[in-house]
């Protein structure tokens, strides 16, 4: 059977979008029909039906109510599918035949701006990739909010799918060429391909600070973005790139490993660097911290710029308590502006715009008469918006949520809405007038005037008072059970006056809201300015908060190598230790001696050394303060890190993949200027090997590399290197035995560790007595067998193959004058030469 002209149209629309659930608008419904109904009616788990045709002729249907969709929208985009809007671009009503239909907007997990599952204190950015000689172009932009930044991703698919996951981007615009690369692999992400059969002229201002070949991927993303969204990308800010090494970068795992944003375990913010730090008070200052934790800064005078900021709001506590107060009242600047860009901005968004602009003057003097010039001069970044605050001065206090309905436009702004309004209020007040006469003349106290959209206002009289309707002035116009409902030809003439001046009243105040909207919109640049100096402010304070409450100092920069942190703590295990005490540690690496073999017992706290100078490190180039009694610290390119997935990771072979994985990435791409921690390297695998890799990784970070180096292990052979390699020295972490008990004393002390305490911590975690015992009995053996061994093999070498046959054997081999040897004659010198060696066995 043909489809009907308006199936035919769905498959029209449906034929452009394969790849999303496409929601066509019928009514007060959004339909889905075929595939999409059968997916959509289980994932949604809402009823499937069906229309047209007879048996197998029917198509399956399934359908959400319009006003509700947002939910189900939700629900489909965070299972990862894509969600096509198709709306009634006509006016049914004053169409003649099929309204016209288009697709406004494709959802997808990338541009899903609204809705519950978006987290307002994080970043949702849609992600472009291009493959480049050496590795990717990434470009990403936070379409609610309008921040972009492009950045170089060498290496593999794999490192630019760390790197994904690590933004948390949801969803990757490609080519199909990418697309085929990384499709197997991609997993949870979303590839999305933008052919550009069109391409989108990006505003020159966007692309200013990245190099051309970083352009495409931003072309792609850009295209991709007005393709689907259909509107306006006024709001997306140039995008930011880290030119010449002006951010210190962190692999994906070394992120991991420090817990800078995400716990190691379950991927929580509790006990990272970010929980301790996080005392912002606003979601677009909770954004700005991460991003700063994402990218910390690698250009001193950018690193103590921030530094003096905070040293100002340390030394101003009044101050810094006022503004928290006032940013408190600021609303979120940078997704108001998203949505204003869109167009989707309601009254209520712009009175919330209003009520945060009105806070910036008080902003402004809190900063100007601090009398403190650092911030004096910051507060002449904060932009008052003077123009937009005029015109958000015609919005009413309290708008309704919805624009359409009246109450957006305040009374006094517009003559002819005010004029409106008077003779519709007026109306109504003639109406409840009449009310009180009409019961005075009639005596029918119970009388009412009401009002419905089918017969307008009437006069209601129950059926009991009926005998004493007027009726030569009324005319019946509806019968209830219990009453008759009337009209008089004067109430009839007031409500054509009252509803016409409350239609009129209301299409003018949405045509002057939507104009206000607009004449908003060329002023979003500068309150995007303003959002991000705000949100800078808001961390600022939030470091000197910290700094005040974990008594952290500020650091001081070099501009040798040299690290020296005296009475270091890790902040976060400090926290977490609660009312235990944290016992300080020093780190002193200088240009002669840059790196450390740490040795120590298990649990004794070598690994949150390590971690304590790393995190110290990126707190002090995020602009933060840092724990510690006094630190000077070099400005570190790069950190890398191995360390701790050997605890999370039940397989013996993948763990040891893995850890040789980090120190390929972290041994190929340091530079003298980094930071390496090698936490235990060697441990997934036997003894030798492990021992062997271990000391060779040493010496070739101390030959090749020269970075800072920090290296763990339990295999105390290493700690005789300083011998040999004159730029690495032997410290540990003590320990000590008290009545036949390990006590942890987690002080790092000169020297390599005595022993290693292995049965100690053993019996720490409560293994049962017998097995301790045959351990302590079988170490003994172990010990005395590998000493016997070193001997044994000591004196193989004496013996070598230095005997009087071999060196015969060997003289005879030497002798043989090839060129006048018959075959014959060379078989019976083999056989001599095998008689000798059978002779020495
Ligand atoms: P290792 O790497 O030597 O096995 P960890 O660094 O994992 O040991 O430390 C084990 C535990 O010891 C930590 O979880 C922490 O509770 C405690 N710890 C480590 N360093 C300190 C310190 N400096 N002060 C107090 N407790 C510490």
């Amino acid at each position: 059977m043909a489809p009907t002209p308006m199936m035919q149209q769905y498959l029209q629309v449906k034929s452009d979008y394969q790849d999303a659930f496409l929601f066509f608008r019928l009514g007060d419904f959004y339909e889905m029909f075929y595939d999409d109904a059968l997916k959509a009616s289980q994932i949604l788990e809402i009823t499937l039906t069906s229309r047209g045709g007879t048996g197998d002729d029917r198509i399956p249907m399934c359908g959400v109510p319009h006003h509700a969709a947002q939910n189900y929208i939700d629900q489909l985009i965070s299972k990862g599918h894509k969600v096509a809007l198709c709306e009634q671009v006509e006016d049914p009503k004053t169409t003649k035949g099929m309204v016209k239909r288009e697709v406004v907007r494709l959802i997808t997990p990338g541009t899903h701006t609204e809705g519950k599952s978006i987290d307002s204190k994080s970043n949702m950015f849609l992600a472009a990739a291009e493959q480049m000689a050496d590795g990717f172009a990434l470009s990403y932009v936070d379409i609610s909010t309008g921040e972009a930044s492009a950045i170089y991703i060498a290496g593999t698919e794999n490192a630019l799918l760390q790197e994904l996951q690590s933004l948390n981007i949801k969803e990757l615009v490609v080519s199909d060429q990418l697309f085929l690369l990384l499709n197997e692999e991609s997993q949870d992400l979303v590839l999305s391909i933008e052919p550009m059969d069109f391409v989108y002229t990006a505003d020159e201002r966007l692309l200013a600070e990245c190099p051309d070949d970083l352009k495409l991927s931003i072309q792609r993303l850009l295209t991709y973005i007005s393709r689907t969204q259909k509107q306006s990308l006024d709001h997306i800010q140039p995008f930011t790139f880290n030119e010449n090494g002006q951010l210190l970068s962190i692999d994906f795992h070394s992120k991991r490993n420090l817990e800078l944003l995400q716990s190691i375990r379950g991927g929580e913010t509790k006990g990272t660097l970010l929980w301790l730090l996080d005392e912002t008070v606003t979601a677009m200052g909770s954004r700005k911290l991460k991003q700063w934790l994402h990218q910390p800064l690698a250009n001193r005078h950018l690193i103590e710029k921030r530094q003096q900021l905070v040293e100002s709001l340390i030394n101003q506590y009044f101050v810094r308590v006022e503004l928290q107060e006032l940013l408190k009242e600021v609303y979120d600047l940078e997704r108001l502006s998203g949505r204003i860009a869109f167009g989707s901005a309601s009254g209520r968004d712009l009175a919330q715009l209003r009520s945060s602009l009105e806070k910036v003057p008080a902003i402004i003097s809190e900063l100007a008469n601090s009398g403190h010039g650092t911030l004096a001069n910051f507060s002449d970044k904060l932009d008052r918006c003077g123009e937009v605050c005029e015109l958000l001065g015609a919005i009413s206090e309290n708008p309704p949520l919805s624009s359409k309905e009246g109450g957006v436009i305040r009374d006094g702004f517009h003559a002819k809405l005010d004029e409106y309004r008077y003779a519709s209020r007026n109306g109504k007040d003639w109406i409840a007038q009449l009310e009180q006469e009409e019961r005075q003349r009639t005596g029918i106290k119970s009388l009412k005037i009401g009002y419905n959209r089918i017969f307008g206002y009437y006069i209601e009289i129950s059926k009991a008072n009926m005998h004493l309707a007027d009726l030569e002035r009324y005319e019946r116009k509806q019968t209830l059970a219990n009453a008759e409902r009337y009209i008089t030809p004067e109430l009839k003439e007031k409500e054509t006056l009252i509803l016409t001046a409350e239609e009129e009243s209301l299409n003018l105040e949405y045509e002057l809201f939507v104009k206000i909207r607009e004449e908003v919109k060329q002023y979003i640049g500068r309150i995007q300015q303003l959002a991000s100096t705000l949100s800078e402010l808001d961390v600022f304070m939030s470091f000197a908060n910290v700094a005040e409450k974990y008594r952290f100092v500020k650091p001081v920069f070099n501009d040798s190598r040299e690290i020296s942190i005296i009475e270091g703590r890790h902040p976060v295990v400090e926290k977490m230790l609660n009312k235990q005490h944290y016992v300080p540690n020093d780190c002193v690496l200088t240009d002669n001696q840059n790196m450390l073999l740490i040795t120590g017992p298990n649990m004794s706290g070598k690994s949150t050394y390590m971690r304590q100078v790393a995190l110290t490190i990126v707190l002090a180039q995020i602009g933060s303060y840092v724990p510690a009694e006094s630190a000077n610290l070099p400005i570190v390119d790069q950190i890398f890190t191995r360390i701790g997935a050997a605890d999370d990771l039940v397989s013996g072979q993948s763990t040891f993949m893995v850890e040789m994985l980090e120190s390929q990435y972290a041994i190929t791409h340091a530079t003298e200027r980094s930071l390496l921690l090698f936490d235990e390297i060697g441990r997934g695998t036997s003894t030798y090997d492990g021992m062997a890799l271990a000391q060779s990784m040493i010496e070739y970070i101390h030959e090749n590399i020269g970075a800072n180096t920090l290296f763990s292990t339990h295999y105390h052979e290493l700690t005789a290197l300083d011998q040999s390699l004159d730029k690495l020295s032997n410290v540990h972490v003590a320990a000590m035995e008290q009545s036949g008990k390990v006590v942890f004393l987690h002080k790092v002390k000169k020297g390599p560790a005595d022993k290693s305490y292995g049965i100690h911590v053993a019996e720490l975690a409560e293994l049962p007595q017998p097995i301790l015992a045959r351990a302590r009995e079988l170490l003994v053996s172990f010990e005395a067998e590998n000493k016997k061994h070193v001997s044994q093999v000591e004196q193989l070498s004496f013996f070598d193959d230095r005997d009087t046959e071999s060196e015969e054997v060997l003289q005879m081999i030497a002798d043989v004058n090839i060129a006048a040897i018959t075959p014959l004659q060379s078989l019976q010198l083999l056989n001599d030469l095998q008689v000798k060696l059978s002779k020495k066995e």
